[in-house]
């Protein structure tokens, strides 16, 4: 009985996700795992066909990738309409794949139930940084299952060589930033995968339909064809009945190797005007017939509901029970033969678990007088228990009384034993006196203690990038400081060791160990239960890390000499004498700092200093991240450009776990270039935080600019979590639009209130003239191409528009910004670039001194608008995907290369240009030809560029090549190339 209702449960609470399949569908997800498989992939055809043309990331996928490009003569449709070529098609988003679209299977797998080697892992997302929940890998010979997918995760397992192919089923303890905010680049990145692209199962509690329904405004919909939710969905108008307050556990998973159930857990105060629903399933079911749509039914809200506070989605919480299958004892043929039975049929009855008559004797043969002694199958627990609010509930759950053992700390009669609990709660919850009591009721069991605590900050979980971060600091700690997460050595915290329960002793049948990256608990073979450290990777101190280097390259120690005579000597007086090969750098006209620029002149270290957080393409990967740039205006704020996957991280790596959380509250506004997932996956995470940080404190909603499709996102994303922001169209902060809403405050005394202004009415003021006293006239020539592009009478701009503007108007004079402007890019449809200026200073002798301007490119083929705004910028941050021999790529995918990077900024006549967005075939150090790089550098993540030190960057170039000598090698493997063939 129990196994029908969870059965109904499950079907009907996933059917929202499931809609378009037939009922059906829904019994396979707890059938054997092959015929699932394989009814999936015959449904997820059919769906597929009707994917419709709106699924670009995915046509784009399947077109050009390397490999065709290289094989083809002209495999891309080119178009040149300027003097740099672009894929017109793709910049429409009208690109469309002449092969089938991927369907985007499951993987078969053959299971064998014993001899399989099995253990839970601690995969340590997160732990250093304290950004996401870690993962934990529950793993066997032929399947594997993750739990949680936090910002991160990709990262972790391609620097341990955990292969995310592999990973059958994705859990979620709760659906949120922080244990799914890796979940949208993984899907895109297996969807990336071979040929045909690979999917895997995602399950979840209701809310996860949230999550889903976001992430479908930029994940092809068949990567998302086999997410699933579970458990009570949550409505407005209904109630919930006090007697499935707790259901039975509903089973995800049951199969030859182990069996996967969920429960539920709900924070305790559950009456108010949203209420959690077990809705009547199989009733509606049968109703609706067999296409399976089946509409929501609410039941009326109950009469007698009290309010309180209410239910938010996203306050779900899932236990997740795993149980091994018991291994059954040896049959001892001798014992037959004793007890009179031939050799035949009769011992495989026995060993089916059936008593026999002997053949010999006038007796019954019972099982247990031939076989050995069974194995109890080991029990594993993931809790995840955020609140104290949701630990009241855990402890009247009475599906896990079966669990608990008795005083003596031994399992009653019929009682299951619990070998292993991972819990995932955070340290504040985890130390209260009550959970500490709930963890004893479980007699011997493991307790792993994996929630958030600062144990092992210092340990950076990315220990490649940390050693090239430690080396590029060794080399210039100017522009590569000491990551922010060695300094917390000195911060006072207390490891979840030490905590004790507020009253009484731990009891000492609680084995508790602090999870650690890679700890393992193995489940398989019996004969090795228990804790497994052998994975444990070994620290390395930053020291460590520098002899090494010395003693790879001893010439690097003059050039650190070197380099830091940049910031004590003046450059004109610099005599730089190159390594071990003598070669001299002659001295360059564009060394003398009588070219700098006039607004440099004087300028304060506090002013402004660019962060490259993440600076590569396509998929966070070993040594660079996705993209995202920090431009710290020190007591002025802050703003993100972009904000891919891990940007949290990343800035608590700079900054320290502290130093993050200021550079979060001091946010003034995000900008997102264009909706490719590498630019804006992490933004749910920075704007959870940033609400979480600011609760209590006055405050506005966060500013986002972005393109259309990321409101879209953004807004069903916010059905789950508070983001707690404003949206702005990038379209709304062009240059044309910011002169309409100059034009608009001019008039706003002859304008009634609430009438929308259109851009005619703007072109009318514009044809007599400049508009607005912010026009910036060395930003655009006057009838140029842009200025006519603008007075298109494309946009109406309404009140809304109209107050967001003023309102990014007050942000920006309070961030010490004259302008902030966005402009199209040639990429995909509404793909930006952006342009920032600072207001003017006076220095102290009373000089009226210009801002700088900073020029930040998106992803994008060189093109007249990007030079234009770029006119006499003082940085430009560009996009250099491709090395110069890849032309043909990067015209295909819109992408520049080195060359037409620098070639951008040269012809704009900027002061510096900073190289990133490096496809992920250049693991460590991108390819580049440094004949025209006089004003230029590469990024490399963290790499911290102060105002102040610009006229030094381009002459570190050099420096940074002899670091990485052994290492200018292009990583050819099948991953890097796929990732090279998604969408970014
Ligand atoms: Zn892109
Ligand atoms: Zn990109």
């Amino acid at each position: 009985m129990p196994q029908v209702t969870n059965l109904r449960l499950l079907f009907h609470s996933s059917f929202p996700l499931l809609s378009p399949f037939k009922p059906s569908l829904s019994l396979s997800v707890v059938s054997k795992p092959k015929r699932h498989h394989s009814l999936f992939t015959v449904l997820s055809l059919k769906r597929h066909r009707k994917v419709p043309p709106q699924s670009p990331n995915l046509a784009r996928r399947n077109n050009s990738t390397l490999r065709e490009s290289k094989g083809r003569d002209k495999g891309v449709p080119m178009e040149e309409t300027t003097n740099v070529g672009f894929n017109k098609r793709r910049a429409e988003g009208r690109d469309k794949s002449d092969r089938p679209l991927k369907t985007l299977q499951l993987k078969v797998r053959t299971l064998n139930p014993a001899n399989t080697i099995s253990y839970v892992q601690i995969l340590g997302t997160g732990m250093d940084t304290q950004d996401t929940s870690p993962s934990v890998l529950l793993f066997f010979d032929k399947q594997r299952f993750i739990f949680n997918a936090g910002e991160g995760l990709q990262r972790f397992c391609t620097e341990h060589k955990i292969k995310l192919s592999k990973i059958d089923h994705i859990f979620l303890s709760r659906v949120c930033s922080e244990t799914a905010g890796g979940l949208p680049g993984l899907l895109l990145t297996l969807a990336g995968m071979g040929e045909e692209g690979m999917s895997v199962n995602v399950w979840g509690p209701s809310d996860m339909k949230y999550l889903v329904d976001a992430m479908r405004s930029f994940i092809p919909n068949a990567a998302m064809v086999h997410t699933r939710s579970f458990g009570p969905t949550l409505s407005n108008v209904a109630a919930i009945p006090e007697s499935s307050k707790f259901p039975d556990p509903i089973v995800l998973i049951d199969d030859e190797v182990v069996k996967i159930s969920a429960i539920i857990l709900q924070p305790s105060c559950f009456e108010g005007s949203q209420h959690v629903n077990e809705e009547p399933i199989m009733q509606n079911a049968s109703e609706k017939g067999l296409d399976g749509r089946i509409d929501h039914v609410s039941k009326p809200l109950s009469p007698n509901r009290k309010t309180g506070s209410a239910i938010k989605p996203g306050d779900m919480s899932v236990i997740y029970v795993c149980e091994l299958p018991e291994i059954k004892g040896k049959f001892d043929p001798a014992k037959a033969m004793a007890l009179g039975l031939k050799p035949g049929p009769k011992y495989r009855e026995l060993q089916l678990g059936n008593s026999v008559k002997s053949d010999r004797q006038n007796i019954m043969v019972h099982p247990s007088d031939v076989m050995g002694p069974s194995v109890p199958g080991p029990i594993v627990f993931l809790v995840d228990c955020p609140t104290e609010s949701h630990l009241e509930e855990l402890l009247s759950i009475q599906s896990l009384s079966s669990y608990y053992a008795d005083h003596s700390g031994n399992p009653p009669d019929g009682a299951k034993t619990v070998t292993c609990i991972i819990h995932l709660s955070p340290a504040s919850v985890i130390s209260s006196s009550n959970y500490q009591k709930w963890m004893e009721r479980f007699g011997s069991a493991q307790h792993i203690l994996a929630g958030h605590e600062m144990r092992n900050v210092e340990i950076p979980i990315l220990k490649s990038s940390a050693r090239i971060a430690a080396r590029l600091n060794y080399l210039c700690p100017q522009f590569f400081p000491a990551p922010g997460f060695w300094s917390l050595q000195q911060l006072n915290y207390s490891a979840p060791d030490s905590i004790t329960p507020s009253e009484g002793p731990v009891s000492k049948l609680c084995e508790r160990i602090s999870a650690e990256n890679l700890l393992k608990f193995t489940l398989r073979p019996y004969a090795h239960l228990g804790l497994d450290r052998a994975c444990i990777p070994c620290t390395m101190a930053p020291s460590k890390i520098i002899e090494e280097l010395l003693s790879e390259i001893p010439e690097i120690e003059d050039a650190a000499q070197h380099v830091s005579q940049f910031w004590h000597r003046s450059s004109e007086t610099v005599e730089t004498t190159l390594m071990q090969d003598n070669d001299v750098v002659v001295e360059e006209p564009w060394l003398n700092e009588n070219n700098l620029p006039s607004c440099l002149e004087n300028i304060r270290r506090d002013d402004l200093e660019i962060v490259l957080l993440g600076t590569g393409s396509s998929q966070p990967s070993k040594y660079r991240n996705v993209s995202s740039v920090y431009i710290n205006l020190f007591s002025k704020g802050s703003l993100l450009l972009d904000c891919g996957e891990g940007t949290l991280g990343q800035l608590k790596r700079r900054y320290g776990v502290e130093g993050a959380d200021n550079a979060v509250r001091g946010l003034r506004c995000i900008w997102i270039s264009h909706i490719h997932a590498d630019h804006h996956t992490g933004l749910a995470r920075i704007l959870a935080l940033r609400r979480n940080l600011l609760e209590g404190v006055p405050h506005e909603p966060i500013l986002v600019v972005g393109p259309r499709q990321l409101k879209k996102y953004l807004d069903a994303y916010q059905r789950l979590e508070d983001l707690n922001m404003q949206f702005l169209d990038c379209k709304h902060t062009t240059k044309s639009s910011w002169d309409s809403f100059e034009g608009i405050t001019e008039s706003t005394d002859r304008s009634s209130p609430g009438s929308p202004i259109n851009a005619e009415y703007m072109n009318k003021k514009n044809s007599d003239g400049p508009v607005g006293q912010s026009t910036d006239c060395t930003l655009f020539a006057r009838g140029s191409r842009m200025q006519s592009y603008w007075k298109r009478p494309d946009s109406q701009f309404d009140n809304t528009v109209a107050l967001l503007l003023k309102s990014m108007k007050k942000v920006l004079g309070e961030a010490g910004l004259e302008v902030l402007i966005s402009f199209n890019v040639v990429h995909c449809p509404q793909a930006f670039g952006v342009m920032l200026k600072a207001a003017e200073r006076i220095n102290g002798v009373g000089k009226v001194i210009p801002g700088w301007k900073i020029v930040y490119s998106g992803d994008t083929r060189p093109c007249p608008e990007l030079i234009e705004a770029s006119r006499g910028a003082t940085v430009l941050i560009h996009e250099a995907t491709f090395e110069d021999g890849m032309h043909e790529e990067a015209v295909a995918r819109n992408h520049s290369t080195t060359k037409e990077a620098v070639e951008v900024g040269n012809s704009a006549g900027v002061y510096r240009i900073i190289l990133t967005h490096f496809s992920q075939r250049y693991p460590k150090i991108p390819i580049f030809d440094e004949t025209h790089m006089h004003k230029t550098c590469i990024a490399f993540d963290m790499m911290s560029v102060n105002m102040a030190d610009l006229p030094v960057l381009p002459k570190v170039l050099p420096y940074l090549k002899l670091l990485f000598k052994n290492e200018m090698i292009v990583d050819e493997s099948d991953d890097v190339l796929d990732a090279a063939t998604a969408a970014s």
